[in-house]
């Protein structure tokens, strides 16, 4: 007899206008490829990001909801890698000081224990069409919480 213990990580898309760091707008869904971009979502040489607010607020009510611990301050780090739909090469997240550690999720009678969420921003999409690949960056710097929990969910 085995039992599944099983731990998440769930990417949840903020709800905003605009992007994570830059003024492209959000609802980029049904729309043109690469229309919804900009030197700061695309990583171009001297774009500096900026943080949405509406995002951080919304990030925040979700770490409180969750009764998380919150930090005095939020820092953001370069995750260094290249991705075929990340060509800058990095995606803006965090790392040692994320925007919540700890707190749980009722599930009727028990609970998910969360061990961390934080803020990161979106790749764009690869296509795969009849042998080659295209790239859409409209989604590239959507605003995200990547939410981990504790293995706390059995079968
Ligand atoms: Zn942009």
């Amino acid at each position: 007899m085995y039992e599944a213990v099983i731990g998440l990580e769930v990417h949840l898309h903020l709800k905003t206008r605009t992007k994570m760091f830059c003024g492209c707008r959000a609802d980029y869904f049904g729309a043109e490829p690469n229309t919804h971009t900009c030197p700061v979502c695309l990583g171009l040489p001297g774009a500096l990001p900026v943080p949405n607010r509406v995002a951080v607020e919304h990030g925040l009510r979700l770490a409180l909801a969750l009764g998380a611990e919150v930090p005095e301050r939020l820092v953001f780090h370069r995750k260094n890698y290249f991705y075929p739909d990340l060509p800058k090469n990095y995606q803006i997240s965090q790392y040692d000081l994320p925007l919540g550690q700890g707190g749980s999720l009722p599930l009727g009678e028990r609970a998910v224990r969360i061990k961390r969420l934080h803020l990161e921003e979106d790749a764009g999409k690869s296509l795969h069409l009849e042998g080659r690949t295209l790239l859409d960056l409209n989604r590239a710097g959507s605003p995200l919480v990547e939410l981990v929990t504790e293995p706390d969910l059995r079968t």
